[in-house]
């Protein structure tokens, strides 16, 4: 596989177009280019830049190949990589904005009972610039480039665990988030994780202000070491005293995700044990009625039990919602797509 340009800082791009003999205004025209979501073909360079650029350097490291558009505007795309392999990312319209969600590896290897992300386990990270390509592509796609923004809040929710591809993902956030770039701030990024504790306290040092989203999905170790493997090494309360040390550092509130799932997390005991855990601390509470995925046999509940459950945390003092499912019609879940692409193609 060739290099990736979009894994450049724009200093280090400054450097290799002065490395390669050309004026540092190149540098300048190549970046504004990249953030416009153009492949190196595109870009209005000399074509002996070009040409030498297109030996070493990936001409489009991220493709859309197909798309999927659900009835309620969210659109699903399957991304194929330089070197063949397939990964997702959706693109869904609220009101405030457009919300990307990105994929930061190929598979994972945190083996959660519930997702198909995990299913064929971890093939590779992702590198930094391959998930910038997605931003600045999907960007493109609707529009955006230069001033104008049409991603503007950054999920960092597809496949993959983002802290188990740390510096990639840092540089990632970096690189997304640079002023002279596509500039999307970090209070309008979440990076969610199944709590990767000494991970939490390196993203923490950062100085960069993401919003902090910890699936949670039961307030006991017990609970949650029957879906989420993970569980065995960290403890609930360890991970809770890295998102106070994070919220000290950042002033950012965290956010616990909960995906609702029948006889395993929503009882009225569970409702209890989460109130007691995190009352009076800095967080949210975000309940989503699990994602049926067909490899596994985990059932959802029905709105009527996810809304009692909200009742209950709210009347316990949480501040919770129930997030709103987009994408259903069109394997929304984490990794669902990719999955039966890869069936599809096996056959
Ligand atoms: N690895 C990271 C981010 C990716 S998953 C993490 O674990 O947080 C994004 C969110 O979707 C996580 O909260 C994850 O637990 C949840 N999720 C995965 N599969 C799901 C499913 N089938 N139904 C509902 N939520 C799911």
């Amino acid at each position: 596989m060739k290099k990736i340009l979009q894994d450049l800082s724009y200093g280090e791009l400054e450097n290799l177009i002065l490395s390669l003999g050309e004026k540092k205004f190149r540098a300048k025209q190549l970046y504004d280019g990249l953030m416009r979501g153009k492949s190196i073909s595109k870009i209005n360079i000399s074509p002996a830049l070009r040409e030498s650029l297109l030996k070493d350097y990936e001409n489009e490291p991220v493709k859309i190949i197909k798309t999927l558009t659900s009835s309620d505007g969210t659109e699903k795309y399957l991304m194929q990589l330089a070197d063949g392999n397939i990964i997702e990312s959706v693109f869904m319209r609220y009101n405030y904005g457009n919300t990307q969600c990105v994929s930061t590896q190929v598979g994972c290897r945190m083996g959660c009972k519930f997702c198909a992300s995990t299913l064929g386990g971890l093939v590779r990270n992702l590198t930094s610039g391959e998930i910038l390509s997605e931003v600045l592509t999907v960007n493109a796609l609707h529009g955006g480039g230069g001033a104008k923004r049409a991603v503007t809040n950054i999920v960092l929710m597809g496949s993959g665990e983002p802290l188990d591809n740390y510096q990639n993902v840092i540089k990632f956030l970096r690189s997304v988030s640079d002023e002279i770039g596509i500039n999307v701030s970090p209070r309008n990024i979440s990076l969610s994780t199944c709590g990767i504790v000494p991970e939490i306290y390196n993203l923490a040092e950062e100085g960069l202000p993401v919003n902090l989203t910890i699936s949670l999905h039961s307030p006991t170790d017990e609970g949650r070491a029957r879906t989420m493997p993970i569980a065995k090494k960290y403890s609930v309360s360890e991970i809770l005293k890295a998102c106070d040390y994070y919220f000290k550092k950042t002033g950012r509130r965290y956010i616990f995700e909960y995906s609702l799932i029948a006889d395993e997390n929503c009882g009225r005991e569970h409702a209890e044990k989460l109130i007691s855990l995190l009352k009076g601390k800095p967080c949210h509470v975000n309940l989503i009625r699990l994602n049926e995925v067909e490899e596994r046999d985990l059932k959802t509940v029905t709105e009527k039990q996810a809304y009692q459950f909200l009742g209950s945390l709210e009347k316990g003092g949480l501040s919770a919602t129930i997030r709103r499912s987009m994408g259903n019609d069109i394997a929304g879940a984490c990794g669902q797509l990719r999955a039966s692409h890869l069936k599809t193609t096996e056959r």
